[in-house]
């Protein structure tokens, strides 16, 4: 076979076991992202609740506030209510000492109800609090194991670039570049086998010459539909991909 066409098989073939790494590098992954997912979930939730917490305590500084401007209110009263001249003042100071009265009432029913409130917010708090210490936890221990196996898809990465950038070191630049040229509209299906007299990459089926051409390997034929290098494959491959 043609000492070029053999380079651009074998170049191709080890592009392809790169590509067919990533989906297996993506599952790998999967169950730490899906963890991450689920905490930035959990602190979402646990921001919005501590803010949540931090209004209600202002809403509660704000009527504790109101009662203390209602008490000075009725000290107020009290000493105009020693100073009085008249049955007409006598009333007015009474009702409005009245309802001074009953709006601190409102005001401390108010604050009892936040305080409530509170109280359950806390409680879903410290929920959300240890369910992130047993999500970090599950973060950990899954990192590790997404780590270690990760290292063998590395070392198989490292073993496959190598072997990339030796044979490419070695091949004739213009047929490195020829390559690339397909590939940058064809992808990794730059270099494709025929199955059935037909371009695996365009399925379009090629003529008996061009067919045989293909057979004999002795020159880089590239298919007249699409443009991408053909081969036949051998027995080796086609056991490899079973
Ligand atoms: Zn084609």
């Amino acid at each position: 076979m043609n000492k070029f066409l053999e380079e651009l098989i074998e170049l191709n073939r080890l592009e392809r076991r790169l590509q067919e790494l990533e989906p297996i590098e993506k599952s790998i992954k999967a169950p730490l992202l899906r963890l991450e997912a689920k905490k930035k979930k959990v602190l979402d939730e646990f921001d919005k609740i501590v803010n949540e917490i931090r209004n209600l305590k202002v809403k509660i500084s704000q009527s504790e506030l109101l009662i203390a401007e209602l008490k000075d209110k009725l000290k107020d009263i009290e000493e105009k209510q020693s100073r009085i001249k008249s049955e007409k003042e006598y009333k007015a100071l009474q009702i409005e000492e009245e309802l001074a009265k009953e709006q601190i009432n409102v005001a401390n029913e108010e604050i009892e109800r936040l305080e409530r409130i509170i109280e359950q917010k806390e409680e879903k708090k410290a929920e959300l609090e240890k369910e992130l210490e047993k999500i970090d936890a599950d973060i950990t221990l899954t990192k590790l194991d997404v780590d270690k196996k990760l290292e063998t898809i590395e070392a198989q990465k490292k073993t496959i670039y190598e072997k990339i950038n030796n044979l490419v070191s070695q091949m004739n630049p213009q047929i490195y570049r020829f390559y690339e040229k397909i590939k940058r509209w064809a992808g990794i299906s730059a270099v494709t086998p025929v199955r059935k007299q037909a371009c695996t990459g365009c399925h379009m089926r090629i003529s008996d010459k061009v067919y045989a051409e293909v057979v004999k390997g002795e020159d880089i034929t590239t298919c007249p539909h699409c443009g991408r290098v053909l081969f036949v494959e051998s027995e080796d491959d086609l056991k490899d991909d079973k």
